[in-house]
């Protein structure tokens, strides 16, 4: 532990952190390096799990400021994907209407506008590399937590236990561990997203693929989208979203583990489109829907002493580009005020930080939320606007 006067908070505490997700796994690496005592207990079975979904953009004034504290931009320059930060529009029949290109080789990671993409599995990895071995136990997904005296007690599913006179919640939009901090539930956007992934998009479905050139694609039609992107083992994630009611997973009678099965319900659904679309949802072989869910931030909860939460576990939001780097910047905030000097208790070490972590998502959650529509169900204004920019270009 470090020397500085005043009081350490974290002297002879165990620190448990449940999920070694983007927050989980920041957090750790930053108390660590402030000599504090962190185990990670994360539910994948080791390392080597693959994460799904794709990339994700690190932004200068979060992700990449949290990056930069952790002594990591050398290691996330060595591994980010140059390029992938391009973005192109489609509109249903596929013409390019807009063609933004990457920043190239012209990176400036101080630059705001910069917003370098990093697989999600490899951004985990520069994490773990740097953190004491041992420091994250896999295989430990956690099913419940008692509060004993002054401790916790925890139980994962495979059996184990484990104590911990700190617990922090990050392990995502299904935590947990936030029921022993609030009883808030996370409400339905409207919107739900069915995701598919695909390994070898060069070789089955090589016109979308080249479409795609390893950079963000968007296309739009009135009331659905497709949104696809790279993924850094060189297959790719596509996102085809609609708006639906909340219970349509159940009732939509599709069987998502079927391809064939949502592959004919998706074909049907984007009718009209061209059918290079549809080459997209023939290479699929696994399909997962998603309703897009969010904690609403009207009612905050009373601070705990001993046990707090980061990242989705503490503000899911619909998807907007922030939630990695929100998460990272709670880790922050959150180890920050753990080490800091100036708290004479843990309780207002906490409380100072989810003042800080409320105040940011509050405002990200209401731009979320207004865009989120817009993304997964376009407006016929949008669309039009958009076919008017392929037209112009085109005279
Ligand atoms: C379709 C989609 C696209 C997105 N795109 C982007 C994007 O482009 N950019 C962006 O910034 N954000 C994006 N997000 C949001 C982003 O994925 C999350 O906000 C971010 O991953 C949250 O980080 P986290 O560390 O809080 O949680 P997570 O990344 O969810 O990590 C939680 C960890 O906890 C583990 N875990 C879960 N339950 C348990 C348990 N019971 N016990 C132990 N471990 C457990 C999980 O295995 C996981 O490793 C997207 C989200 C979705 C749904």
């Amino acid at each position: 532990m470090d020397t500085q006067k005043g009081l350490n908070l974290l002297e002879n505490k165990r620190i448990a952190i449940v999920g070694g997700g983007p927050g989980g796994l920041t957090l750790a690496l930053l108390l660590q390096r402030k000599g504090a005592d962190v185990t990670v207990y994360e539910r994948d079975y080791s390392q080597e799990t693959r994460i799904q979904g794709a990339i994700v953009d690190l932004h200068v004034d979060s992700g990449l400021k949290v990056i930069k504290a952790a002594g990591l931009l050398d290691a996330f320059k060595a591994n980010y994907m140059s390029g992938a930060d391009k973005y192109r529009t489609l509109d249903q029949q596929a013409n390019i209407c807009v063609d933004e290109p990457s920043q190239g080789t012209a990176a400036d990671f101080d630059n705001i506008h910069f917003r370098p993409e990093i697989d999600r599995g490899t951004l985990r990895n520069v994490l773990l590399n740097v953190l004491l071995p041992g420091t994250v136990i896999w295989d430990r997904q956690l099913t419940s937590l008692e509060e004993m005296a002054t401790e916790w007690h925890l139980t994962f599913k495979n059996g184990t236990t484990a104590v911990a006179d700190l617990v922090i919640g990050a392990d995502g939009y299904r935590s947990k561990i936030r029921p022993y901090v609030t009883d808030s539930k996370a409400l339905y956007s409207g919107v739900t997203i069915i995701q598919g992934e695909i390994d070898h998009p060069e070789k089955d479905c090589p016109e979308m693929d080249e479409l795609i050139d390893r950079g963000n694609l968007m296309a739009i039609g009135v009331g659905k989208s497709i949104a696809a992107q790279p993924r850094g083992d060189g297959g790719l994630t596509f996102y085809a979203s609609s708006l639906y009611a909340e219970d349509w997973i159940k009732t939509s009678g599709i069987d998502f583990t079927s391809p064939d099965d949502v592959y004919g319900y998706l074909v049907n659904f984007y009718e009209g489109w061209n059918p290079v679309f549809y080459t997209l949802f023939k290479a699929c072989n696994y399909f997962v829907p998603r309703p897009l869910t969010y904690f609403p931030l009207d009612q905050p909860w009373a601070t705990q002493s001993i046990i707090t939460l980061i990242g989705d576990a503490a503000h899911l939001m619909p998807p907007s580009g922030e939630g990695v780097n929100t998460a990272m910047l709670d880790a922050l905030d959150l180890s920050e005020c753990l080490t800091s000097r100036k708290f004479t208790d843990l309780q207002t070490a906490i409380a100072a930080y989810e003042g800080q972590m409320r105040a940011r998502a509050v405002i990200l959650l209401a731009e979320a939320l207004e865009g989120i529509n817009e993304f997964a169900s376009p407006s016929a204004a949008s669309v039009k606007e958009l076919v008017q920019q392929y037209n112009q270009k085109g005279s």
